[in-house]
C-alpha cells in the first residue's frame, strides 16, 4: 500500500461536499454564545471543550435515534434571524478553510420558527449569511461557492410546503430539496406529493435513504420518489454479493444505481457512529469505490461527528491507500452530482479541481 496522503496536503486540496447540515455543523463556542443570547438553558455543559466532548460520545451510542437527539440543542439556538446568519456564515467558513471549492448545505425550515420566524425569513436568513461566509472566506483568499438544500422532516406532514418553498427560492442559491430524520417506520412515499411536485417543476432533489434501513427504503427513493440522488445509500451493498475470489454479482437495484450513475452522498464517519456501517475499513465505501459506483464523501454533521472532509479524506486514504486520483475522483463524482447548471459544473471541474490535483500529483 502506497504511503497514505496527509491532512496537511489533503486540506489545501480543492473538494466538493454534498451532505452537510447546518444545524450539524455548529463551532461549539458558538452553541455556547447563543445559547447564552437566547437563553436556552438545555445544554449538558457551557465548558467549550467538554461540550465538543459530549457530542462526540452520545454520536457514537449507535443509534440513530439518539443520534438525531443532540439535534435539539442545535435548531434551539437557531431561531433567530441574528443566529441564523451566524450559523451559515460561520459554515461556509469554515468549509472554505477545510478547502471546500462548492459546497450545498442543507436544513430544515420547519425546524427554526419557534420564535416565530416565518419559513420565508428562515430561509432568507441563512442565504444572508451564506452570502457573508462566501465574502468573509473570499477575503481570506478562498474561493467557495456554497447553496442549500431545504429539508422536510420524514415524520413530519410539511413535505409539499417545503417543496414550495424551495422552489421559490429556486433562482436565489437553494438547489434543492431533501428528506430527512429517522428512516423505520417513515418510507419516503409518504411524500409522494411534494415529489411529484418538484419533477413537474423540473426540480431536484435527495433523499435520505439506505442509511439504517435496508434496500427497500433505496428502492423506493429511486423509483417511487424519483430522488437524483441518495442520502448516504450505504445499505445498496445488501445487493451485491463478493464471492471468495472477489468477484462482484450486482443484484438488479445495485446494477441500476450503477448503471444510471445514481450519486451516492456517503459519510463514512457518521456512518459508523449511527452503526450503518462498523469500521471506516469495513465501510462499505471501499467496495463501491472499487466497483465504480457513483461515490461522493461527505461530513453529514461536522459537530457531532467531530470530523471535516479533511478528515474524511484522510481516514479513507489511510484505510484503504486512496491516492490523488482517487481523491481527484471523489470531488469529480460530487461536481457532476451537484444541483448546479452544467456549464458551471464543467468550469469547476476543468478550471479549479482537475488543474490542482494535477499540481498535487506533481509534487
Ligand atoms: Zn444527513
Amino acid at each position: 500500500m502506497p504511503t497514505p496522503l496527509t491532512a496537511d496536503t489533503i486540506v489545501t486540496a480543492p473538494k466538493v461536499l454534498l451532505h452537510d447540515h447546518l444545524d450539524g455543523g455548529l463551532r461549539p463556542a458558538t452553541l455556547v454564545d447563543l445559547a447564552e443570547q437566547v437563553g436556552y438553558r438545555g445544554l449538558p455543559t457551557t465548558v467549550v471543550p467538554d461540550l465538543a466532548r459530549w457530542f462526540a460520545e452520545s454520536a457514537y451510542s449507535g443509534s440513530l435515534e439518539r443520534y438525531l437527539e443532540t439535534f435539539t440543542h442545535t435548531t434551539a439556538v437557531m431561531q433567530t434571524r441574528e443566529s441564523l446568519v451566524r450559523v451559515a456564515s460561520e459554515c461556509v467558513q469554515d468549509l472554505a478553510a477545510d478547502g471546500v471549492v462548492y459546497a450545498e448545505v442543507r436544513f430544515a425550515p420547519e425546524l427554526h420558527t419557534e420564535r416565530n420566524l416565518t419559513l420565508d425569513e428562515v430561509v432568507r436568513a441563512a442565504l444572508d449569511g451564506v452570502a457573508a461566509g462566501t465574502r468573509v472566506a473570499a477575503r481570506a483568499g478562498q474561493q467557495i461557492r456554497a447553496r442549500l438544500l431545504l429539508t422536510a422532516m420524514r415524520h413530519a406532514a410539511r413535505s409539499r410546503e417545503i417543496a414550495e418553498l424551495s422552489i421559490a427560492f429556486r433562482d436565489q442559491e437553494v438547489a434543492g430539496f431533501d428528506i430527512a430524520g429517522a428512516e423505520a417506520g417513515f418510507p419516503p412515499t409518504r411524500h409522494l406529493d411534494a415529489f411529484e411536485y418538484l419533477r413537474r417543476e423540473n426540480a431536484h432533489f435527495t433523499i435520505h435513504a439506505g442509511e439504517a434501513f435496508g434496500l427497500p427504503s433505496i428502492w423506493e427513493a429511486i423509483q417511487w420518489c424519483g430522488a437524483d440522488r441518495l442520502g448516504h445509500g450505504v445499505r445498496i451493498v445488501d445487493d451485491i454479493t463478493v464471492d471468495r475470489d472477489g468477484n462482484a454479482t450486482l443484484g438488479r437495484l445495485a446494477a441500476y444505481v450503477r448503471d444510471k450513475r445514481i450519486p451516492l452522498e456517503m459519510a463514512p464517519t457518521s456512518n459508523v457512529q449511527t452503526g450503518a456501517a462498523t469500521s471506516i475499513a469495513e465501510h462499505p465505501i471501499g467496495l463501491l469505490t472499487a466497483l465504480k459506483f457513483r461515490v461522493t464523501v461527505n461530513t453529514d454533521n461536522r459537530l457531532m461527528s467531530g470530523c471535516s472532509m479533511t478528515s474524511e479524506m484522510t481516514a479513507l486514504s489511510e484505510a484503504f491507500g486512496y491516492d490523488w486520483h482517487t481523491l481527484q475522483w471523489f470531488a469529480v463524482n460530487a461536481m457532476k452530482s451537484a444541483f448546479l447548471p452544467f456549464a458551471e459544473r464543467l468550469i469547476l471541474i476543468n478550471d479549479v479541481i482537475k488543474p490542482a490535483y494535477d499540481r498535487l500529483r506533481a509534487g
